[in-house]
């Protein structure tokens, strides 16, 4: 086992869902994902690819987990795997809260609040004050006729690029997002993935980000890491490797 600093590692991580001939089962053979690197998860729809995001940003158990290791933002390698078996929910909400922020296909901002408060919401959650980061990423994002809006008064772009303010505003070692820009026409999708990319060099967070469109991922420069599918006797099951 490498002992290099990498943002992400895993090794034989394994989580199913369903049972019998519906269920679906996922394995992680290995992954390691360095600190500030970006990277595409790819493959079809039901190949896995939100469940290992979901797995990654620490709300899904794993059944099985040879080693799970996460890099904060304070460069701490966190054992992730004696935190699921030591039933630590706990110290993994904190984890999660402090250094991981999420983006979803369709923003997931909360309605009742204005984009500004959105996009405070993690820093308030944590206690956190504010911070020259939150302009930051409200001129880069080009928020600032926005602030006031309601999600509902935004277009999904907007929506979109209000989200990925929210998952960068308290500074994470990882973003994770979920088919962000599938919602954005193709010039859009373009323009908000670049930017997401470019905030996250910039604060030298890793991104793994679910994608359709190889394309764009390649576009963008991201490493693709694609969903195998595996041949099993009952029920249907991935594998991710890199
Ligand atoms: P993708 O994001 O690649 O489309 P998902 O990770 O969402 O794939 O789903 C992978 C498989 O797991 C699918 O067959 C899906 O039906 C199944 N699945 C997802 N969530 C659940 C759940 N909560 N219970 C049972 N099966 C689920
Ligand atoms: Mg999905």
């Amino acid at each position: 086992m490498s002992d290099a600093p990498c943002a992400l590692r895993l090794r034989e991580v394994a989580r199913r869902r369903g049972t019998g001939a519906d269920s679906f089962t996922l394995e992680v053979a290995s992954l390691t994902i360095q600190q500030g690197e970006s990277v595409a998860l790819t493959g079809p729809s039901g190949s896995g690819k939100s469940t290992l995001l979901d797995l990654l940003g620490l709300v899904l158990r794993p059944d099985r987990c040879a080693e799970f290791n996460l890099q904060g933002a304070d460069g701490v390698r966190v054992d992730v795997a004696a935190l699921w078996c030591g039933g630590r929910s706990d110290a993994l909400a904190r984890l999660r809260a402090r250094h991981i922020g999420y983006v979803l296909q369709t923003g997931g901002l909360l309605p009742f609040l204005p984009a500004i408060d959105n996009i405070r919401l993690s820093r308030s959650l944590l206690g956190l004050g504010d911070d020259p980061l939150v302009d930051t990423l409200v001129e880069r994002l080009r928020l600032g006729h926005l602030l006031e809006k309601k999600p509902r008064a935004l277009s999904i772009g907007e929506r979109q690029r209000v989200a990925i303010a929210r998952a960068l505003a308290h500074g994470p070692a990882l973003l994770l997002a979920d088919e962000p820009t599938a919602a954005l026409d193709p010039i859009h999708a373009q323009e908000v993935m670049a930017l997401m990319l470019e905030l996250c060099a910039a604060l030298g967070a890793t991104a793994v980000v679910v994608t359709h469109d190889w394309d764009l991922a390649r576009s963008v420069g991201l490493r693709e890491i694609r969903a195998i599918p595996l041949a099993r006797g009952l029920g249907s099951a991935t594998r991710f490797e890199d």
